[in-house]
């Protein structure tokens, strides 16, 4: 579900035109639906309501505060990974007591920071992490929570580079490591560790890995409590895919909940969630302007003004979004839902962006309509990993955010200025 529509011939966002905020606003710019955000968070806390579940907001995959707080409004906690992202998490109003840091690389400064907060739980990747949390809470005179993240070693039949619950990814601990961890580690002076966290990558299409990654760490936990350790609670993880296209057809939350749900009911204890691009994923679009059109080999290139610094997706893990103008031509104006595929007139082309690199492209050998200089194109499903992944590379400033509410356009994020690129340096 979103509500980025055509009407009357034109691409909406809620009841703005796209139109009307590229000119506002400039190119490229990313904008997101404030009632796509809620109803997502809402899909969530609906489907899995029956185990009443802590739902933490994967703060990496969209981190704009004005975001956050629109979650933090509806009672959601947060998923961070650095030191930056707790500071973020805080900076929205976001509870402390609902956040857990996760990361196989946390350094004293960033514990230290999250102890001095007094974050819920740290997700603990490894024995040396688990080690070194109990000694800095214990030179702060704290007590620290934490769970064990571990590694299920299923296949999330992810890209390579997001899958997570496999042996031999970087994330958490084998699951044959698990019990032997808590044995070792019960009796902590100043770490309790009453947790178990998963996982699994991300996106994730298929409803079957978790399902096989639950049953093996609920079974992991029955053992723990037999063997006398106190499990609180178990934490699921993210990676709930959504639809890039209209043929991959990602599961609805709701589909995921029925399969899960009898393994997480009347467990004594709770469960919690992070997704991150569930919700953000199909909230935003970023939409860039048309600068030039050209021909090489046999190849025709629609140069746009949003590269790869902006949306690094395509370049990194091949992604496909789904591209269409803001105002097609009459007999290309998406019926029923918005994600049509091919044109009725058009031609194929590369779209690519204006970075010195032959990886910046945002689609590849794309049926579109045929589209000219000054033309605005609309990058769909950009919420996720788009503004959150974007850099400075090549010099070029980040690009504007902003949130529709209704009929109103707000701008989330100022464009960068050529004095930002510069500022933080010293001559
Ligand atoms: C990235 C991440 C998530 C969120 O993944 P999504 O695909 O955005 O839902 C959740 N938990 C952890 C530990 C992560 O690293």
């Amino acid at each position: 579900m979103d509500l980025f529509t055509y009407k009357n011939d034109e691409l909406y966002c809620e009841d703005v035109p796209a139109r009307q905020i590229a000119e506002q606003f400039g190119t490229p710019v990313y904008v997101y639906s404030k009632q796509t955000v809620i109803e997502h968070y809402r899909q969530i806390a609906t489907a899995f309501a029956p185990v009443n579940p802590t739902i933490c907001y994967s703060i990496k995959s969209c981190g704009n505060i004005h975001i956050c707080k629109v979650l933090a409004a509806e009672g959601c906690g947060f998923d961070v990974t650095s030191g930056g992202e707790l500071y973020r998490a805080l900076q929205a109003g976001g509870d402390a007591k609902k956040i857990i840091y996760a990361g196989v690389g946390k350094t004293d400064e960033e514990i230290r920071y999250a102890l001095e907060v007094g974050i819920a739980a740290f997700n603990i990747e490894s024995e040396e992490e688990a080690e070194n949390i109990d000694r800095i809470a214990g030179m702060m005179g704290k007590k620290a929570v934490g769970a064990l993240r571990v590694n299920p070693d299923v296949d999330p039949k992810t890209h390579k580079h997001t899958s997570t619950g496999k042996k031999e990814t970087k994330f958490g601990v084998d699951i044959e490591r698990a019990e032997a961890f808590f044995a070792k580690y019960k009796s902590l002076q100043n770490l309790r560790i009453g947790g178990v966290h998963i996982h699994i990558g991300s996106p994730v299409y298929e409803i079957d890995p978790y399902v096989q990654a639950v049953k093996k760490v609920t079974a992991l936990i029955d053992r723990l409590m037999l063997e006398g350790h106190h499990i609180e609670w178990l934490d699921i993880g993210g990676g709930f895919a959504v639809n890039y296209m209209h043929k991959e057809q990602a599961k609805p939350i709701t589909e995921h909940a029925k399969a899960l749900l009898p393994l997480l009911a009347g467990k004594p204890y709770r469960i919690a969630i992070e997704p991150g691009r569930y919700i953000i994923g199909n909230a935003g679009v970023l939409l860039t302007r048309v600068l030039y059109r050209k021909i090489g080999g046999n190849k025709r290139f629609v140069i746009v003004d949003a590269g790869m610094n902006d949306l690094i997706r395509p370049a990194l893990y091949d992604s496909y979004h789904y591209i269409w103008p803001v105002r097609p031509d009459a007999a290309n104006v998406p019926t029923e839902r918005n994600r049509e595929h091919l044109p009725r007139s058009g031609e194929i082309v590369d779209v690519v962006g204006p970075i010195c690199e032959s990886s910046d492209y945002l689609a590849k050998d794309r049926p579109l309509p045929v589209v000219k200089r000054d033309d605005l194109l609309c990058v769909f499903t950009a919420g996720a990993y788009g503004f959150a992944m974007s850099s400075n590379y090549n010099n070029r400033r980040r690009a504007a955010e902003v949130m529709v509410d209704g009929g109103k356009a707000q701008l989330i994020r100022r464009r960068e200025t050529w004095e930002d690129l510069v500022a933080a340096e010293r001559v």
